[in-house]
Parts: C-alpha cells; sequence; structure tokens
C-alpha cells in the first residue's frame, strides 16, 4: 500500500515518519521544497516508480545522508524504509549471505550471523556514527551514497561481497569496489535501486580488523579507514590478504601492494613496517576540511602496522598455546 503526500506546513521541517501524514509542500533542508513523499511497501511498486520517473526521483532509506547532503528541489521522495525484500539477513546457501539493502548499521552490528560468518562487517557497522545514526541509517544508503569513507565499504571489499542492483529489466550483480566510480558516482541507472549485498561466508581460522581515525572517537566520519581480512594457517602465515582503506582516494581502493609482501608470510616487525610504507604509497589523498592529504597518507600506513603489530601478538600467543597443548 501507497502512502503518499504533500508534506506539512511552511516552516516545518517534517521527520520521515510525520511526512507521510501531512500536507502542503514539504520543506525539508536549507529552503528546499520536495514535490512529492511517498512510500511504498512492495519492491514491485520502487521499481515501476523508478522505471516511469527516475531521474526525478530520491530513494529515502534512513536519510540519514539524504536529508543532509541531498538535492530535494522538486525531488519525488520515495521512502523504500518499509519494503520487507529490502530488511534482513539470512544464509541463502553455502556460498552466500544476503544482506537486504535497508537493513541497518545497528541490526547488522549486533547480528549473530555476521558475528560468526562476517564480523569485519559488523564491526564496521558497529563504528558508524551514534547509536541514532546506526538505528536509521542502512548499508544500502553507505553504499549508494558513494562517499569515499563510508564506513562499510572496505570491510565489504575486504569479505568479497557483491552488490545487487534491481529494476524493472531484471537484476545484476557486481564486486563492490565496482559500484562506486568516484564520490557520490556509482554505476546505478536511475531506474535502478541496491536490492542487497551479498557476501561468501567467511568461517574458519579467519582473522582481520577494523579501524577508522576520525576527529573525535565518535559520531563522526573517518579521516582514514583500514580494512584488513586474511585466512590464518597453522604455522600462523597469512594467505588470501586483502586490505582496504577509506577516504584516502576517490573511491574505497585495495592495497595490493602491501597485500602481496603479506601474502603467505608470518607476521615480523620488518615485514610490517614494509607493508605499511607500501600501503601509505598506494594511497592519493585530498586535504579537505576533515584532514591533510599528507596526514592521510601517513595514518593509513600507520593504522595498518598498529592493527598488524596487534595481530602478530595474538598470532603468536596462539602458536605458543598451540604448542604447549601439543607437550601435555
Ligand atoms: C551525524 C552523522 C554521522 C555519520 N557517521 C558516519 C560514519 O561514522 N560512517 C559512515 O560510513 N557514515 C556516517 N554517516 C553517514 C550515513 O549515516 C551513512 O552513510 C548511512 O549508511 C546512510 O544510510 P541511509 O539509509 O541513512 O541513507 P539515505 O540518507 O536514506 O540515502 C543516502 C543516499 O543513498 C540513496 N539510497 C539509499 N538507499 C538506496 C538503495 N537501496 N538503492 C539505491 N539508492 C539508495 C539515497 O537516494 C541517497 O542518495 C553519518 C551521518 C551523520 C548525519
Amino acid at each position: 500500500m501507497a502512502q503518499e503526500s504533500r508534506g506539512p506546513a511552511e516552516g516545518d521541517v517534517p521527520t520521515t515518519a510525520d511526512a507521510s501524514q501531512a500536507s502542503g509542500t514539504a520543506k525539508v533542508s536549507r529552503g528546499e521544497r520536495m514535490r512529492t513523499y511517498l512510500r511504498l511497501d512492495r519492491l514491485d511498486d520502487v521499481l515501476e516508480m523508478l522505471w516511469a520517473e527516475g531521474p526525478q526521483v530520491r530513494l529515502l532509506a534512513g536519510g540519514t545522508d539524504l536529508l543532509v547532503h541531498g538535492a530535494l528541489q522538486d525531488a519525488i521522495v520515495l521512502d523504500i524504509s518499509r519494503i520487507d525484500e529490502l530488511r534482513g539477513m539470512h544464509q541463502a546457501d553455502e556460498r552466500w549471505l544476503r544482506i537486504g539493502a535497508c537493513t541497518t548499521h545497528a541490526e547488522i552490528g549486533s547480528s549473530r550471523l555476521i558475528s560468526r560468518l562476517a564480523h569485519l562487517l559488523g564491526q564496521a557497522c558497529r563504528s558508524v556514527g551514534s547509536m541514532q545514526i546506526r538505528n536509521l541509517g542502512t548499508i544500502g544508503g553507505n553504499l549508494a551514497n558513494a562517499s569515499p569513507a563510508a564506513d562499510s565499504v572496505p570491510a565489504l571489499a575486504c569479505l568479497g561481497a557483491e552488490v545487487e542492483l534491481a529494476s524493472t529489466n531484471g537484476r545484476r550483480r557486481l564486486p563492490v569496489l565496482d559500484f562506486t566510480t568516484g564520490p557520490g558516482q556509482t554505476v546505478l541507472r536511475p531506474d535502478e535501486l541496491v536490492e542487497a549485498v551479498w557476501i561468501p561466508p567467511q568461517a574458519g581460522r579467519r582473522v582481520g580488523f577494523f579501524a577508522k581515525t576520525g576527529q573525535r572517537r565518535g559520531v563522526c566520519c573517518s579521516k582514514v579507514s583500514v580494512a584488513f581480512w586474511a585466512r590464518r594457517m597453522g604455522d600462523g602465515s597469512l594467505w588470501d590478504v586483502r586490505i582496504a582503506l577509506g577516504a584516502v582516494a576517490p573511491t574505497v581502493m585495495r592495497a595490493r601492494e602491501a597485500e602481496n609482501l603479506l601474502e603467505g608470510r608470518r607476521l615480523v616487525p620488518g615485514l610490517i613496517q614494509q607493508a605499511a610504507e607500501a600501503c601509505s604509497a598506494a594511497t592519493s589523498p585530498i586535504s579537505d576540511i576533515r584532514s591533510t592529504a599528507d596526514y592521510r597518507r601517513k595514518a593509513a600506513g600507520a593504522m595498518l602496522a598498529r592493527g598488524l603489530f596487534a595481530l602478530h601478538d595474538d598470532i603468536e600467543s596462539w602458536l605458543k598455546r598451540k604448542k604447549r597443548r601439543r607437550r601435555r
């Protein structure tokens, strides 16, 4: 069932909830007026609407980016936050976990399924904004907003995630790093939306970390973020090493040279330093209101090194425990 409105009386700033019941032209931010607010409950209806009105439609999931930055002048704001097909997480089969695009950071961060099979993503989602932002902000919105600082994306890149796009013409899936083409730019066509994110389950001896730095500890966007993921073998060596960096290039990027240095090796201090230097060298950051290019470049390497030193200590004590157990 669709709910449509023309927004509240002039001067009021409607919330997502009250905009559906009010009348008048909705004033949403900085004096802009959205033409129409519409909430649809069925995915097929949304896809029809995108097919018919695509360029004018602004999808609203949690609204934590759209209502802050969105150009809503004369837009049809289409609320997709209550569509069942876009919500929730489950293991579809042995090869894939499915997360609906409108699943919130809070839901992902507290999910047992995610903590068991994709805990790096849970860690990244728990670092987003504040509790209020995590309760509203969605993984689909984080992707579609296409910020190089989006915190879920480095984790998704390390986990080998794919993004599923839907339109009336069907579905297509692509690797998460192919979805974003630049700051605020994606491969989404006007008639498409992000339907889901697919992640290969990561059971077994996986090790990893997500780290971010910002103006302060909470409620801030990343100046730099680093995600690391690898398979730990019985001898402590690391395989399938993946390192993804946020906010140090126009899009989230992999640090391939650093990955190659670590591939198949056991962590030792000299190697960690080399990987950190390769990581810094791979970045192409800009200076903006959040930070300088120089800081970002150095921080990327330093954050990787800090995470790897902690991992080194964990692996070494795990190996010692293993050895002791064998002697008994
Ligand atoms: C105070 C504050 C702190 C924040 N802190 C962080 C942080 O620490 N880390 C971080 O990564 N982000 C942060 N953000 C940004 C924001 O919360 C996230 O990017 C969030 O995931 C956006 O999701 P949303 O559902 O609110 O998106 P919305 O605002 O609803 O939408 C964002 C964009 O994506 C489009 N869109 C939404 N869903 C879909 C879909 N399914 N298909 C296609 N297009 C879609 C919308 O049309 C819009 O263009 C913060 C924001 C605020 C206001």
